[in-house]
């Protein structure tokens, strides 16, 4: 009988193959740690996609990794900073304060985005939000140029390494978002990403008085260049692809010079628009992967026998996904085009510190929703996108009928997912906030599409209760941070008008699709295996502390993986 991998005998073989290789990390930890993040990679994609996948990339993960099949989120704003925090923290936005990419802060009066910070600068002239071409309205709440992860309020893996060997190990984080690269280098780490108006990878004096001369250098061989009167191509003939007949599809967003069919013309270097094009396509991925390589070699990472971490979160998956939804065919081929990245960089990473020296854990930040009109296409559906601004003048029309007519400006923000009660207004009127809290929760259940508006007094919805939703919104419930009222749309149901931007799908809600994501671990000491049961990604960083024999996180919840401890 030949060998196979599903052999009675090897299947014995291989806990005592891991013995050794798990043995032998304890006597010498990896030299790297590789924690790749790819933006609103749902759990399912991968697998979709595979058959068109070449060698290197997922399918090393596939084939020699450990991949969790069935792990979700247990947070319900399913949003980039909440998922990113999660995975270096280990914990959920109760405990690390990441709620949202924007929430309303009660000292400042204000809406604050969620790695904003006015004592600190950035490194870079002419890098800050431009408000006039940035299309992410939530960068657009930021008034300090400053970046720092201040905001996060428990302890990273990445922390707990620099404490753990009285900071010799190297810990950088690398991502087109700053929201996408600050959680994962915590506190005691180097954090850069991609600032659209300077066109280049940026810091903050937080992390550096002045760039290392690397970065500089990098930025001065104008890697940029390349795209320039260039075009985002398919990958493979039109006709290998699952979406290859839908590329046009009425739903898309139709960006201006970009499109809604291939080729995706990027327009010229210094066009109005020309970096925000490249962030939404594959471009925004190689250039993450070619700074990333550029700082391995400079900083010599994995070089000697302290362990080194390295965090690469990918971003453009995501901006394509809002663009035209996951199941088109430019989403198809943002995950084919990564994955030839990802065998890139694992390529990379094996000649110069070696994949048996490198502890590899691959995930997502949050899932993917389908865009409505894909849904209904297939059957009479109702998935539909959804106006928040309406609920909430249905809500303010109601209060102002019922026991609080009298007092004007009750609600002072809405901020997805939060209604945020105004506290001066209700003080001095001498209201029970919890009182008025129940009354807007209940109006905001009368709205078409609400599937629940639940008040953070709401006992009904203990996590001892395990419903599926309610936990996942307690779970999201930080008291400095969190809103009053937590509205919680129909599944399948989205807002996708983002200050006049409107795309195609929009990520955010407690539901499963925004929850799902894959886990990889790859690398030093890991034999292969598919495990079906339910984790979380809140296991990945204590995790990491086990394999590396370090502390938790300090407000870690998850459980090391059993499957990467076995002994
Ligand atoms: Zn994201």
């Amino acid at each position: 009988m030949p060998l196979s991998v599903k052999s009675p005998l090897l299947k014995y073989a291989l806990p005592c193959l891991a013995l050794f290789a798990v043995a032998g990390a304890s006597a010498e930890p990896p030299r790297l740690i590789l924690q790749i993040t790819v933006d609103a990679l749902r759990g399912d994609l991968p697998q979709r996609h595979l058959h068109n996948m070449g060698k290197g990339g997922f399918r090393y993960l596939f084939d020699e990794g450990v991949h969790y099949s069935n792990a979700h989120y247990q947070h319900g704003n399913t949003e980039t900073i909440v998922g990113h925090s999660s995975l270096a923290t280990g914990t959920t936005p109760a405990l690390h304060g990441m709620v949202g990419n924007v929430w309303f802060d009660k000292d400042a009066g204000r809406l604050i985005y969620n790695v904003e910070d006015d004592r600190y600068h950035l490194l870079s002239s002419n890098a800050d939000v431009d408000r006039s071409t940035e299309i992410d309205p939530t960068q657009r709440v930021a008034l300090a140029d400053g970046r720092s992860p201040r905001a996060l309020l428990t302890s990273t893996f990445s922390d707990e390494l620099a404490y753990a060997y009285n900071g010799q190990s190297k810990i950088f984080a690398v991502s087109v978002k700053d929201r996408g690269a600050i959680p994962l280098a915590g506190q005691t780490g180097k954090a850069f990403w991609f600032s659209k108006p300077a066109g280049r990878f940026i810091s903050s004096n937080y992390y550096y008085e002045r760039y290392p001369q690397w970065v500089l250098d990098w930025h001065d061989a104008n890697p940029l260049d390349a795209y320039s009167d260039n075009s985002w191509q398919l990958l493979r003939p039109a006709q290998d692809y699952l979406f290859g007949t839908n590329d046009d599809q009425p739903w898309e967003t139709d960006f201006p010079g970009f499109g809604r069919t291939f080729p995706h013309p990027w327009g010229s270097i210094g066009d109005k628009y020309f970096t925000t094009l490249l962030t939404l396509s594959p471009a925004g991925d190689q250039l993450t992967l070619d700074f990333a390589k550029t700082l391995v070699e400079n900083e010599q990472l994995g070089q000697d026998a302290i362990p080194d971490f390295l965090s690469v979160s990918f971003s453009s998956n995501d901006y394509v996904l809002h663009l035209f939804g996951p199941s088109s065919l430019e989403a198809e081929d943002v995950l084919l085009q990564l994955d030839r990245t990802l065998a890139d960089l694992f390529s990379y990473i094996d000649e110069t510190v070696g994949l048996k020296h490198t502890l590899i854990v691959l995930s997502a930040d949050h899932g993917a929703p389908e865009a409505p009109p894909y849904l209904n296409t297939r059957g009479d559906q109702d998935a539909h996108y959804y106006d928040m601004e309406a609920c909430m003048q249905q809500v303010e029309a109601g209060l102002a009928q019922g026991p609080f007519a009298k007092v004007e400006g009750l609600i002072g923000q809405f901020s997805h997912p939060y209604i945020y009660l105004d506290q001066k207004v209700m003080e001095q009127a001498k209201l029970d906030g919890a009182k008025v809290a129940e009354t807007v929760a209940a109006l905001a259940e009368q709205c078409n599409s609400v599937n629940a508006a639940i008040t953070t007094a709401d006992t009904r919805y203990s996590p001892a209760r395990n419903r599926t939703v309610e936990t996942r919104v307690w779970n999201n419930y930080n008291a400095r941070r969190s809103g009053d009222v937590y509205v919680v749309l129909d599944s399948q149901v989205y807002v996708n008008d983002f200050d006049g931007l409107v795309v195609a799908a929009t990520h955010g809600s407690p539901w499963n699709y925004d929850t799902f994501v894959p886990i990889f671990f790859a690398g030093r000491g890991i034999a292969q295996a598919q495990v079906d049961r339910p984790v979380t990604p809140y296991d990945i960083a204590p995790t990491l502390s086990a394999l590396l024999g370090i502390k938790p996180p300090s407000g870690s919840i998850g459980n090391p993986l059993s499957e990467l401890l076995q002994r």
